[in-house]
């Protein structure tokens, strides 16, 4: 923390946004295509995780399913799936690139920030030099990888200073995120009941935490009548709720109207 006031003093807020990564890489890949579509880039998981680098994959992916519709359409093709995609994938440096890190994550998982970094690095350079680990390592879900709240310590965050930390309320304003006001909400409860009678006294209900844009809290705890509340209006697309809620009950759906954060300086 020093280290970065270092680096930001004098600095000036000018945006704020928040994102969640792809990060379960060749292992978690889903099917490339669908009639009429295809997955590339973060939305299929071409993120190369330790590197937290994807542009490149994600342009490579982009040019191999546009060349598999260019031949489709050439050939006068227009109502099937874009099998010449997936294909080019396997042939690809992208599968190469992902296939060396695919072990990082879950080394890291496993056996921590020392000894599993240690392990990852030493499985990067064996791989990138072509000596094939003979294990491919699963991930978790990460809604399952939640501690109950009788396993943590809360931590005390110091109160933003307004000068390197911030609110999330001005923080958002900054994002310029607008959602069209009479559209259908687009985040919504499987079951309405579930985070007070069950993610609360089980999990001090998480999402009031780990949004970035603060758009879930509990209000009336203290009197003893406590209720779920949703400012759909502030979510700034990140989907972590959607990845991250433990019973997978919160349902993030695409806004109407390309409502959303509008970053102005991209
Ligand atoms: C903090 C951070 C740092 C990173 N640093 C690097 C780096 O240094 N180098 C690097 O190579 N990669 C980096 N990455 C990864 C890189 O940003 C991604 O891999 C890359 O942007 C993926 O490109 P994409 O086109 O697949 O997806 P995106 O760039 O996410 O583009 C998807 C687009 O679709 C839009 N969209 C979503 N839903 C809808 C909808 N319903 N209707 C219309 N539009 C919609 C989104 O607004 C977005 O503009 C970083 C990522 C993060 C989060
Ligand atoms: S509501 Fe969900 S998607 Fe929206 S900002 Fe919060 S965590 Fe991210």
């Amino acid at each position: 923390m020093m280290l970065d006031a270092a680096l930001l003093k004098g600095g000036k807020r000018v945006s704020y946004g928040a994102r969640a990564i792809s990060d379960g890489g060749l292992q978690s890949l889903p099917k490339l295509t669908f009639p009429g579509g295809v997955l590339v880039g973060d939305s299929a998981g071409f993120l190369n995780v330790p590197r937290i680098k994807g542009t490149h994959t994600a342009m490579k992916s982009g040019m191999m399913a546009a060349e598999a519709a260019f031949a489709a359409v050439q050939a006068g093709r227009a109502h099937d799936e874009l099998t010449a995609y997936p294909e080019a994938f396997e042939a690809s440096w992208v599968k190469k690139e992902l296939s060396i890190v695919r072990n990082v994550v879950p080394l890291v998982e496993k056996f921590g920030e020392i000894v599993g970094a240690g392990l990852a690095n030493a499985t990067m350079w064996l791989e990138s030099w072509s000596i094939r680990m003979p294990f491919t390592m699963k991930h978790h879900a990460n809604h399952e990888s939640l501690w109950r709240k009788d396993q943590v310590k809360p931590i005390e965050y110091p109160k933003p200073d307004g000068v390197l930390t911030f609110d999330r309320l001005s923080s958002v304003f900054l994002s310029n995120t607008n959602h069209e006001e009479d559209q259908p909400v687009h985040l919504t409860l499987r079951d309405p009941n579930v985070p007070v009678e069950y993610d609360l006294p089980m999990f001090d209900e998480p999402a009031q935490r780990y949004c970035p844009a603060g758009v879930y809290e509990i209000v009336g705890q203290a009197e003893g009548d406590p209720k779920f509340i949703i400012n759909a209006q502030n979510c700034v697309h990140c989907k972590t709720c959607d990845i991250k809620d433990p019973t997978q009950n919160i349902n993030w759906v695409v806004p109407e109207g390309g409502g959303g954060p509008n970053y102005p300086n991209m």
